[in-house]
């Protein structure tokens, strides 16, 4: 009878964490699956309610600087994006349709780094915008921030033909242009989706596998490794281990939060 009542014990649990999962990335559907390693650690996380607080509460900036600090950072991303506009250092800039440069808060203390432009992106312009996009944004919300709390930037601003994999000689002639952008925005954390990102932003050929759930340094700013939103839609189990990255990234931002206003 104990045995029973453990199992279902299990299994309640179980349901539990497949709702919250799949209601924080905005999913109606519910997925049972047996307990575990990773379940029984999300079951045994005490804040899973917590969201970011806020992206600007915790900001040293007065009002005043805040708003002078945003106009200039505003105008170097605008001047930056000019240049990129002109970009011809590598074939790509032939085939796209649009230039995708990036999109987002010049203030965010969040800001992810994708891979490449897919179709969508390159008819719009703008980053995760497809399928994969809106899983993103729901990512986002998932840790109680809004897709323009964040920004969001790719290796490469072409779309390789055919959504093929970038080159690596492509990395190494756009990479400069992300190194700006993260220089001008100075985000407090910043998370790489898949591969391409983590291995470009972290100079490793570690898979994502091996690199997600921990944070890294880059240049001083913890960077967090997931999978890509893409890859997610391809292999929804893996929600579990994005959830668990994200969680991380939410907390990390509260604590540095904390700090700053505490300091
Ligand atoms: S992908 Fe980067 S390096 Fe190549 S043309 Fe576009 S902006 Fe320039």
């Amino acid at each position: 009878m104990d045995e029973i009542k453990k199992d279902l014990a299990k299994i309640i649990r179980s349901v539990k964490m497949n709702i919250e999962i799949e209601k924080g990335f905005g999913i109606d559907s519910i997925i049972v699956s047996k307990p575990n390693k990773a379940n029984s650690s999300l079951l045994n996380n005490q804040h899973e309610d917590k969201k970011v607080e806020t992206v600007t509460s915790a900001s040293p900036f007065d009002q005043q600087t805040f708003a002078s600090e945003k106009e200039r950072r505003t105008k170097l991303l605008e001047e930056l994006h000019q240049e990129v506009l002109t970009c011809h250092k590598c074939p790509l800039h032939k085939t796209r349709t649009n230039l995708v440069f990036g999109v987002g808060n010049s203030m965010a203390e969040l800001m992810f780094v994708g891979e490449a432009p897919g179709r969508d992106e390159d008819l719009q312009g703008e980053p995760f915008v497809g399928r994969a996009g809106q899983l993103l944004t729901k990512i986002i919300e998932a840790i109680g921030l809004k897709r323009s709390d964040v920004y969001i930037a790719n290796v490469l601003k072409c779309r390789p033909p055919g959504n093929r994999n970038p080159l690596p000689e492509e990395i190494v002639l756009c990479i400069p242009y992300l190194i700006k952008q993260i220089e001008i925005i100075r985000p407090k954390v910043l998370c790489a989706l898949g591969t391409f990102a983590a291995q470009t932003l972290l100079n490793t050929k570690e898979p994502v596998g091996k690199l997600r759930g921990t944070f890294h340094n880059y240049n001083g700013t913890p960077a967090m490794v997931t999978f890509h939103p893409a890859y997610l839609l391809r292999n929804p189990p893996d929600k579990v281990k994005v959830w668990e990255d994200m969680k991380k990234v939410r907390d990390l931002l509260n604590e540095l939060a904390g700090k700053n206003s505490s300091s």
